[in-house]
């Protein structure tokens, strides 16, 4: 199984100077005061992966991630995330051994996405993470409410979180992908 050993994060929400959070394997527990940006780190994952709604992730608009200075600092003008997975058990459909996924978002509204460094695209990142259990649909980052939701879910909406499990999104999607092409 893929899994998480380090979170790099420079300009994201409160985390103003370059953080590098090492993950081992086994049970991590991140404890600290109210405020302190325990859950900035959830949302650091999610938006890594692509999360595209600022709302998902506590803000209003997605400039909202960036840095926006305190009464000692100056607002940034970038957020990063980096995550590093390990992939020995090629989880992923890439040859490395470990994977390093990369957002940047400029105050201009610029964004970038790379997967080992090289420059990619959103549509890249979901597909590789499709049906791996990791993507930002994925639950693998339970929020609140999510639990009440799955249990208040429509039955088409609970077929979707098993498909998701049992890994046969992606069949879905390119089925849908080329009855597109048909169709054009
Ligand atoms: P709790 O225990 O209450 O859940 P927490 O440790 O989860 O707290 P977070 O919600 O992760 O805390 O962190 C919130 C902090 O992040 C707030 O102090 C907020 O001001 C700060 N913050 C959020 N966005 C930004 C931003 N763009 N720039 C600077 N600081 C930010
Ligand atoms: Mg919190």
């Amino acid at each position: 199984m893929v899994y998480l050993k380090a979170i790099e994060a420079h300009g994201f929400k409160s985390f103003a100077d370059k953080v590098n959070i090492k993950f081992d394997a086994g049970v991590t527990a991140v404890v600290g005061p109210n405020g302190s940006g325990k859950s900035n780190i959830t949302d650091a994952i999610r938006w890594v992966l692509g999360e595209q709604s600022a709302r998902s992730i506590r803000g209003v608009k997605m400039e909202d991630v960036i840095f926006n200075g305190t009464s000692g600092r100056k607002p940034m003008n970038f957020a990063f995330v980096k995550l590093v997975l390990d992939n020995r058990a090629k989880t992923l459909q890439i040859e490395a051994d470990e994977v390093h996924i990369t957002r940047k978002l400029y105050r201009s509204g610029d964004s970038e996405y790379y997967i080992n460094d090289e420059k990619s695209r959103l549509k890249e990142i979901n597909e590789l993470f499709l049906d791996s259990g990791l993507g930002r649909n994925a639950y693998n980052i339970i929020s609140q409410g999510e639990v009440d939701e799955v249990l208040k879910a429509k039955p088409e909406q609970r077929r979707g979180l098993i498909e998701e499990a049992a890994g046969v999104m992606k069949y879905k999607l390119r089925k849908k992908e080329s009855e597109k092409r048909l169709e054009d």
